[in-house]
């Protein structure tokens, strides 16, 4: 087969992933034979999670379109959606359930916080990783881009900050999860959503202070930790205003 050239533009924040910084995201590609325009943009660095809608020669494609002569192709990020009314976007929102890589631990905090489902171990391997999210139909969350390029990876995303607010902030963007944030509803530690508790039930495992403080309780039906809007409460709740409201804005 002759060699054959396709040039790829990436729009938005994509050029996050791109190895050249510099310039305006045009790369060129040269093939010798017919590859599927998912391992095309991968080659450059950009996991398909991210991808939500390609252009081949002005056309929309899905990732299997198998490129095997010269060709322009424009690649946009999720983010960019709003601009496109059509059915050809890849990637869908309507996920609210994720599995976080062992790095990302303060996220994962910071998300069930906000009442999010996320499924996390600090020392699962990859496989593990990629076995919750398949078997659960989860979104996986990771700084690691070729984990995030595995074939069988469908919803993904891979936090630009290294902040975990920062990074809260994106993935409540990201999935659209504005709406659903339910502050003070799940355990911090396991993911289990809570329950009310009797303070009647409880009260042999208070600090003195906090039983006479305190008649409103939450307890986690797996590893038994009980909340309360103790002194801490006033600063988490002004965090979760300020992640919600700048998830919703764009500053
Ligand atoms: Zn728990």
């Amino acid at each position: 087969m002759k060699p054959f050239k396709v040039r790829l533009r990436f729009y938005g924040d994509l050029n996050v992933f791109l190895r050249s910084k510099a310039g305006d995201a045009v790369i060129e590609r040269r093939l010798a034979e017919k590859t599927s325009i998912k391992d095309v943009i991968e080659s450059c660095g950009v996991p398909h999670p991210e991808v939500d809608l390609i252009f081949v020669d002005d056309q929309t494609v899905g990732f299997d379109h198998t490129v095997e002569d010269d060709a322009k192709v424009e690649v946009f990020p999720v983010e960019e959606l709003g601009t496109f009314d059509t059915d050809k976007r890849l990637q869908h929102f309507g996920i609210s359930r994720f599995v976080a890589d062992g790095h990302l631990g303060r996220l994962t905090r910071n998300l069930r916080l906000l009442g999010f489902d996320v499924a996390y171990r600090q020392n699962a391997d990859d496989r593990r990783l990629l076995e919750v999210m398949a078997c659960e139909n989860r979104a996986l969350l990771t700084r690691d881009r070729r984990l995030l390029m595995h074939g069988i990876v469908r919803h993904g995303y891979y936090p630009r900050s290294q902040n975990a607010d920062e990074q809260t902030i994106e993935v409540v963007r990201r999935f659209n999860l504005s709406d659903l944030i339910a502050p003070f509803t799940r355990c911090l530690r396991c993911n289990a959503p809570l329950e009310e508790a009797a303070k009647a039930d409880i009260i042999d495992r208070l600090e003195p202070l906090t039983k006479i403080y305190y008649d409103q309780f939450r307890r986690c039906p797996d590893c038994k930790q009980i909340y309360w809007s103790g002194s801490h409460f006033p600063k988490l709740q002004k965090r979760i205003d300020e992640i919600r409201s700048r998830a919703q804005g764009q500053a």
